[in-house]
């Protein structure tokens, strides 16, 4: 079978001292594709060689909201220009942060709404970061021109009642290592209420490491000897979420296959004109993509 990552970080600086290694690893792997998502403008150049080297790699560009007011100006027009220069572009990680110390959720809200009716006008698929704003996001997603193709909240924390709303507005959620931990349980709980079809995994690498005892790639950041997470753990969360819903890996992994690329299969891109090619779709199954050696970035 193969393994998709909804959504990581291997641009991260943090994984900067290892990334040789990773890529060789992953592509070693039977990774079929995975989802590199941004959390600032500084990353997003690194993330588009990356996709233009590794054809697994599906880029995700945006401003996290962590980030939201400290781009330099210009962002919008530099995030659009990138945006009509990739055709495997999609967006991420944007959202909304109650969580983080001395937030302002204005300021959030405009970045998020700004980029989330972009993706909607390209019918990109967006990448979303949630936490402690349920009620807030589903107000600006109810009150938004949303994706036709769907879009991803990622590492799904907010409550069980919320899932019928959001999957109503096109959601698809995505498990993390993370949730394997113990006092994690009831976020896990939730993994079994989600329909099938709307299910995804992901790292989120390097945040989001599972627990001591599962973690069968342990790393630590040079310098500081921190935890991260290695991005090969998509198979420990593959085989946690398989565990929760009583399912074996391969049963999983063929529901998520589909589920994947129904959401990050044909991106829409199409530039700021509107006026598309066959040239700027995303790479789905349908055209995915040669043979392994080609997957991976080694033609
Ligand atoms: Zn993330």
């Amino acid at each position: 079978m193969f393994y998709y990552d909804a959504h990581n970080h291997l641009c991260d600086p943090r994984l900067e001292s290892f990334q040789g290694d990773l890529l060789e690893a992953l592509s070693r792997f039977p990774l079929r594709a995975a989802v590199v998502n941004s959390s600032g403008e500084e990353e997003w150049g690194a993330i588009s060689k990356l996709a233009d080297t590794f054809s697994w790699v599906i880029p995700a560009f945006g401003i996290h909201p962590w980030n939201a007011g400290q781009s330099l100006s210009g962002w919008r027009e530099r995030l659009i220009r990138l945006l009509d220069s990739h055709p495997k572009a999609t967006m991420g990680e944007i959202g909304l942060d109650r969580w983080i110390q001395n937030h302002d959720i204005a300021l959030q809200r405009d970045t998020f709404e700004w980029q989330l009716s972009l993706a909607a006008q390209r019918s990109l698929p967006v990448s979303i970061h949630c936490l402690k704003a349920w009620g807030l996001l589903l107000e600006v997603l109810q009150s938004n021109a949303l994706p036709q193709c769907g879009f991803l909240l990622h590492s799904y924390s907010g409550p069980e009642e919320m899932i019928s709303q959001f999957t109503k507005l096109g959601a698809y959620f995505s498990f993390s290592p993370y949730f394997l931990h113990e006092r994690k349980v009831a976020q896990r709980d939730v993994f079994t209420k989600i329909t099938m079809d709307r299910l995804l995994v992901e790292t989120d690498a390097p945040d989001m490491w599972p627990p001591e005892e599962r973690n069968a790639h342990p790393l630590c950041e040079r310098g500081t000897g921190k935890p991260l997470n290695h991005p090969l753990n998509i198979e420990v969360a593959y085989a946690g979420l398989a565990e929760a819903r009583g399912l074996s890996v391969e049963a999983l992994g063929k529901s998520v296959e589909a589920n994947f690329w129904r959401l990050f299969g044909n991106t829409g891109n199409t530039g700021s004109d509107g006026e598309g090619s066959d040239e700027k779709q995303g790479c789905g199954p349908a055209k995915e993509c040669g043979t392994e050696d080609q997957r991976h970035g080694f033609t």
